[in-house]
């Protein structure tokens, strides 16, 4: 029945060969998106047919076998499927484009536990300290790589900690912040005006993240973010939670914060009121563009000791060298996470955490394009990179380092598809490719979803900015037009109710627990028929003449802008 199935939807994108034209408003979410007709050669359409699910399933079973221990990160299992993965390449005739002439690219990394010899003291006026209880009160690490650090300066407020030219927002206003402790709020100015840090979703500077790299590009030595549970969309548990025990990051490559840590939303209110201020004024003094910083007249006095612990890791990378003379140093790539969280020697009963969900289904995927464009009686135009990548699970590092450090410069990267826990739960009526509205190639997509008889599922929850927590996004700040293909919620033979119960089953007993595991009766349908969509996409991103870009006044345009200039 499946297979009826993919020959019907083959028949008709074969008969698209010619021309085949989008009809305005004839998919889900794609309003005003101007038409354009989707064409493969046919030893395009030949290769795409290969893909096989029961290939995917192979993949899968091995990679979330007991034998390779969870895949964790600098783990033997890691390592182990790494190896897997390179010699899949190997044998579909691929390039290596790792380190030395190898499909692998060593990822530095470091480990760092924040000690309990550490001290964190507010200093409201002279002779006035409170030192403060690690996890109760405060989260603090040291980005700095350092055993040891130790800060004693000023505390200036700066509102959201934002810079956004795009926006016409600025809370520096060119103070100069070199040698501060800058307090700030998360999230960013609220906004229901979508050209106004995207309304009600949320930008990549809303995120914590960006704020700790503004602040230390900007010369700061520490940031204290206040906790607010409306503003940061989850409890302080969740903060606790996510700072304790040992966090990872790449080596250093540049300026990096003494203290970056958090503190309770109570302690941020005594903090500002020791300066005559009112934290809840201030806050709203934040949300004006006139907001300047505010020297508070207070310090922190900071010890912060740790644990480093230097590591590494691969990413696994190849590539397939395109037909065209010129177009073939230009890319597409795609991307899956190949780590998971390894085995947990302290747990009861099964602790190995087999990740065949998250992400050895993306491995299966990529393996299974690798093989068909390596199969291809004719290649494409520009070149395809096939990059498995490491340290996902620890904070997007593998996909981080990749985008630092690109087998060929990010402007030549025409696009990134990235694959990351696409369930085998039979044939999907819909598609997720949340991000893709924001680059020139949406019009593709949504030809290319249509000839498929995919609808596209718009993202339930913007604001919750699920797009800058998954690999694509450390190539999109690199510059390089990204997103994710992933299938909805919608199945051949199942309700849309079926498909958000086995989705919110799977959040609630197996994500990210030992029961990630495989099953027989898996059906990799699911994952084929996003492979081969992806192909397509992949294949029509390749022969375009123009790489994709992002649509004006995207976030990530500047970036974009900034690495094309480097290859001229
Ligand atoms: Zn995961």
């Amino acid at each position: 029945m499946h297979a009826m199935v993919r020959r019907s939807v083959f028949a008709a994108f074969i008969a698209v060969l010619s021309l085949a034209v989008w009809a305005e408003g004839g998919a889900a979410g794609a309003k005003g998106v101007k038409a354009v007709s989707v064409r493969l050669p046919g030893p395009a359409f030949a290769a795409l047919e290969t893909i096989n699910p029961e290939r995917i399933r192979w993949h899968v079973r091995f990679l979330s076998h007991d034998l390779l221990e969870g895949r964790g990160t600098g783990q033997r299992g890691g390592d182990l499927a790494a190896e897997y993965i390179a010699t899949q390449f190997a044998e579909y005739g691929l390039k290596p484009v790792g380190d030395g002439g190898t499909y692998m690219q060593k990822v530095p990394l470091v480990g760092i536990t924040t000690l309990p010899e550490t001290r964190f003291i507010l200093q409201l006026m002279p002779g006035a300290d409170i030192t403060l209880q690690p996890l109760d009160e405060y989260v603090a690490y040291d980005q700095t790589q350092q055993p040891q650090s130790d800060v004693d300066a000023e505390i200036v407020y700066v509102g959201y900690g934002i810079e956004a030219p795009e926006y016409n927002w600025d809370d520096y206003k060119g103070v100069d912040v070199r040698g501060k402790v800058l307090l700030m709020l998360v999230n960013e100015p609220p906004s229901d005006d979508p050209k106004f840090f995207k309304g009600k979703a949320l930008t990549y500077y809303g995120r914590w993240t960006y704020k700790y790299e503004e602040a230390a590009r900007k010369g700061a030595v520490g940031v204290i973010l206040i906790h607010k549970t409306d503003m940061a969309s989850y409890p302080w548990e969740v903060v606790r939670n996510s700072n304790s025990g040992e966090k990872s990051y790449l080596k250093l490559e540049g300026s990096a914060l003494k203290v970056a840590s958090w503190i309770q939303f109570d302690v941020g209110k005594r903090l500002v009121a020791a300066s005559g201020r009112d934290l809840d004024k201030l806050m709203a003094d934040a949300r004006s563009k006139d907001f300047r910083p505010v020297n508070l007249g207070t310090k922190l006095k900071a010890h912060m000791v740790s644990k480093v612990r230097h590591f590494e890791s691969n990413n696994v990378v190849a590539m397939l060298t395109g037909a065209d003379p010129k177009l073939k140093n230009e890319a597409v790539m795609y991307t899956a996470h190949y780590d998971h969280f390894g085995i947990r020697p302290d747990m009861p009963g099964d602790n190995i955490f087999n990740g065949a969900d998250d992400n050895a289904t993306g491995c299966g995927i990529l393996l299974e394009l690798a093989h068909a464009y390596g199969s291809a009686s004719q290649k494409p135009r520009r070149s395809i990179i096939f990059a498995s990548v490491t340290a996902e699970e620890q904070g997007l590092l593998g996909s981080e380092y990749l985008g630092k450090h690109p087998p060929i410069p990010a402007g030549k990267i025409a696009l990134d598809l990235n694959y990351d826990d696409v369930k085998p739960l039979g044939a999907p009526e819909e598609v997720e490719v949340s991000g893709a509205e924001r680059t020139s190639f949406y019009p593709v997509v949504v030809a290319t979803a249509k000839e498929f008889r995919l609808a596209i599922r718009p993202d339930a929850r913007p604001e919750a900015g699920h797009y800058y927590r998954s690999d694509h996004f450390s190539l999109a700040r690199v510059g390089i037009p990204s997103f994710s293909v992933n299938e909805g919620m919608k199945f051949k033979g199942h309700t849309e109710a079926w498909g958000l119960a086995q989705d919110r089953e799977y959040v609630e007993k197996h994500y990210h627990q030992p029961s990630d595991e495989y099953h027989p009766d898996m059906d990799f349908v699911a994952d084929a028929a996003m492979a081969r969509f992806g192909f397509a996409l992949g294949w029509e991103a390749a022969s375009l003449p123009k790489p994709v870009a992002w649509q004006p006044g995207d976030e990530f345009e500047a970036a974009r802008v900034k690495s094309e200039d480097v290859r001229h």
